[in-house]
């Protein structure tokens, strides 16, 4: 909000909510939009041809925005590495938009939950400038991580994208909940959810320093979460919160270890961040064992 330009910041909830957002204003512009270039088609023909995408590695509240949203999310293959490519989102883009469906958002994620995968932005970025589609990423987990040199890379694209959130009462030590979201132009959001009554009406209202975070989020009232994101890093710094990630990837780095060195068990995806998955060699019946 410092800057002139579009962008913004607000802080949600839960990344379930920061998804459902996105999903919603990203909705609401491809109406507005093709109403526009299609003022033959009436907005219900216009709502039945709504389409999204994930990959099928995507975390469950993805599904679930879908389902609230009314409109319709395929879960696209991720390759062998379970991550999702631009390849895959294109083929699955031009056929739909073949079989007259509108292609309206894309939601990648940067650390899946099942193995902490990354989608590969800049090919998924591509495909959406092409073909006018919303990128969202869905960063829940390891979004924390960004704060880290030594993980610049697990930013990469991200400059390319419409919209992103990462959980702060994941890796970032604030309690519960508290989740990030970030957008390239935060009229998009606005536009779509502003509804205004006589009782909601003050003097600041249009000034871009001064957002109506109501217009942004699901709920009228919001609870101060600043404060205690403002706690956490005057109290640990910004050095104290690397430390305490390091130390995660530290943890996970003897984990996979103790997995490596133990003949019983064996490592079922790279290490990611503090994510070791491992199961233990042989049935598939033993893992569930260990499971429950
Ligand atoms: N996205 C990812 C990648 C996650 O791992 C999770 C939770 O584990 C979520 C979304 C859901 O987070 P929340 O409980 O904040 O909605």
């Amino acid at each position: 909000h410092a800057t002139e330009g579009p962008g913004g910041g607000v802080i949600q909830g839960s990344a379930s909510e920061a998804v459902l957002v996105a999903v919603l204003a990203a909705r609401e512009q491809a109406v507005v939009k093709y109403r526009e270039l299609h003022p033959e088609l009436s907005e219900s023909e216009i709502r039945g041809k709504l389409i999204a995408y994930s990959s099928d590695q995507s975390n469950s509240c993805i599904e679930k925005a879908g389902v609230i949203a009314a409109m319709p999310i395929k879960l696209l293959p991720a390759g062998e590495d379970l991550i999702l490519r631009g390849e895959a989102l294109k083929k699955a883009i031009e056929e739909d938009v073949q079989g007259g469906r509108i292609p309206v958002i894309c939601i990648a994620t940067l650390g899946t939950t099942g193995t902490c995968a990354y989608d590969d932005i800049e090919s998924l970025a591509t495909v959406c400038e092409d073909h006018n589609v919303w990128l969202h990423v869905d960063a829940a987990y390891a979004g924390g991580a960004f704060a880290l040199d030594e993980c610049a890379d697990l930013r990469r694209g991200i400059d390319r994208v419409d919209s992103l959130n990462f959980n702060l009462h994941k890796f970032m030590l604030v309690n519960f909940d508290c989740s990030a979201m970030w957008l390239k132009d935060a009229n998009k959001v606005v536009d779509s959810f502003n509804v205004d009554r006589i009782y909601l009406k003050h003097k600041y209202e249009g000034q871009s320093q001064i957002p109506d975070f109501r217009h942004w989020q699901i709920p009228l009232g919001r609870r101060f979460r600043a404060l205690k994101v403002w706690i956490t890093f005057r109290t640990l710094g910004a050095e104290g919160l690397r430390a305490h990630v390091r130390k995660h990837i530290s943890l996970a780095e003897q984990f996979e270890k103790l997995v490596q060195d133990d003949n019983r068990f064996e490592l079922v995806a790279p290490r990611a961040l503090g994510l070791v998955c491992f199961r233990p060699k042989g049935d598939n019946e033993i893992t569930a064992q260990l499971l429950q």
